[in-house]
């Protein structure tokens, strides 16, 4: 790789050239999966560029295609599986700079892919009084554009569903990786060309995104003590058409006494918790349906004086929970996992008892294509890979596909198939195949058998030095 005739084609252009910071830069938080940590902790990249407008990431694109570079977009790398880790080494493309917010008005914002989300939510409720529809719980480190090519879903999707579903991206601006690269315009069905694609076929340069009305949301934590009584209430509390919510999350005993630390004083040792964000005009709704289901609110924020150092309970959440778990006990992994409508709570409560003491369940309640159901992002005690294996074999042969969270290829960690309409654009808009090398093994090994049982291999994976 010409690294020097690169950085002289770059002149003007914001670059980072220390060692350490592009080492940090090429990094992510694969580190929660052990397996992702033994592959990919040698990682690194040999350039950061950031771009603040279009025409300098055009200019960037257009050097990089003409030596041959790898490009790896990146946001701010808070992705979990290695998404924005230049494998093949290369350039790693920071979009953060690229974060001016454009135009409000009822129902949409348009931005740059670099906006965190907080940030973004914070200038449309001072516009307009509203917010993003969904957002990760990395909420406040997370940009608009890595959550777009990256992420699922999150806080609201118990309202809205997934990031991937239709109407919650309404627009795209893409630019492909070619001699000339292009502009593209993407909406509607296009939309799922560059949605959680790992940047593997197009860098997204501005994003049009639907917004909800925002409210002063109020936190509460419920205590149970069974793990089947919290999810039957979480699951009823979702299905309730009148009360407003924006999080409904299961975390079983003994997760929350344990590792949510700074909450400790609220909870009792032993019980297993609902996290609910609820809308003000819902709140007393909420209390007189959570009374009925006999569960106790052992923290409602609305009636705390001081919440200094207290997370939102949306950080106690999603990938959080793990992160909790993990910052007391780095023994401690994940899985993410589905139970599927209409039989998400026996499913729960199966899996709740086919690993003791190996497993502590954590259910994230969705809108799924119409229905209520829930996510699994279980805790899993690591020991062996071989034992990880099995405990995502064993969570498919019950019915509970896996998405796992241990490999760091689209296909390996969605639904082990190749996504043609992904592929098919890459062909088009990255025809060297220099974007975010390594993510999608359709493109570098089209004839792959995903029934081999094996973890796939990148070829082009650079070996630690
Ligand atoms: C504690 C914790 C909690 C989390 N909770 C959630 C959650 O609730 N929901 C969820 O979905 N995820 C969650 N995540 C994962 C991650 O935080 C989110 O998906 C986040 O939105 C990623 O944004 P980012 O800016 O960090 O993206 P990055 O990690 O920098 O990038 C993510 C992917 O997008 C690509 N990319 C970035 N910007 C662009 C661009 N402009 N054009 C093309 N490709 C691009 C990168 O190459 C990479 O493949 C969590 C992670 C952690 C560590």
């Amino acid at each position: 790789m010409d690294m020097t005739a690169l950085i002289a084609d770059l002149v003007g252009i914001r670059l980072e050239q220390n060692d350490k910071i592009i080492q940090q830069k090429s990094r992510d938080f694969y580190w929660y999966s052990p397996v992702l940590k033994r592959q990919l902790d040698h990682v690194t990249g040999d350039l950061v560029a950031s771009p603040r407008t279009e025409e300098e990431l055009i200019r960037v694109l257009k050097a990089c295609y003409a030596h041959d570079i790898p490009v790896t977009p990146r946001g701010t790398g808070t992705g979990n599986y290695g998404q924005a880790m230049p494998l093949s080494g290369g350039l790693v493309l920071s979009l953060a700079d690229m974060n001016e917010i454009r135009e409000i008005s009822p129902g949409r914002v348009i931005c740059g892919p670099g906006v965190i989300c907080s940030d973004l939510d914070k200038a449309t409720r001072a516009h307009s009084s509203q917010e993003m529809r969904m957002h990760p719980s990395t909420y406040h480190t997370a940009t608009v554009g890595g959550f777009i090519a990256g992420g699922s879903g999150g806080v609201g999707s118990i309202n809205w569903g997934g990031l991937r579903d239709f109407g919650n991206v309404i627009r795209l601006r893409v630019v492909t990786m070619e001699e000339e690269p292009q502009i593209l315009e993407l909406t509607g069905e296009d939309l799922h060309k560059v949605t959680h694609a790992y940047g593997t076929n197009g860098i997204i340069t501005e994003v049009e995104m639907p917004l909800a009305p925002a409210y002063d949301w109020v936190d509460a934590i419920v205590g149970f003590d069974s793990f089947d009584d919290a999810t039957l209430y979480a699951n009823a509390l979702a299905r309730q058409d009148g009360i407003l919510t924006k999080l409904i999350t299961v975390v079983a005993a003994p997760c929350p006494f344990d590792y949510f630390k700074r909450h400790q004083k609220f909870l009792t040792e032993g019980q297993s918790v609902v996290l609910v964000m609820v809308a003000p005009h819902s709140h007393d709704a909420f209390k007189a349906f959570t009374a009925r289901h006999s569960g106790e609110v052992v923290f409602d924020a609305s009636m705390v004086e001081d919440l200094k150092g207290l997370p939102p309970v949306f950080e106690l959440a999603w990938n959080h929970t793990t992160l909790r778990a993990l910052r007391v006990d780095p023994a401690w992994t994940y899985l993410q996992s589905l139970y599927p409508f209409p039989n998400q709570i026996e499913l729960a409560a199966k899996m709740e008892r086919m690993f003791p003491g190996e497993m502590i369940s954590h259910l994230e309640f969705v809108r799924f294509d119409g229905d209520i159901t829930c996510f699994g992002l279980p805790l899993i005690r690591f020991t062996t890979e071989e034992r990880l294996d099995e405990i995502v074999e064993l969570h498919h042969a019950n019915g509970c596909p896996v998405f796992n969270p241990h490999r760091f290829t689209l296909e390996e960690g969605g639904m082990k198939q190749t996504d043609e309409i992904q592929l098919a654009f890459k062909r088009q808009a990255d025809p060297k195949g220099l974007l975010n090398p390594g993510k999608m093994i359709a493109w570098d090994d089209p004839d792959y058998d995903f029934g081999s049982g094996e973890t796939w291999l990148f070829k082009g994976l650079k070996q630690a030095s």
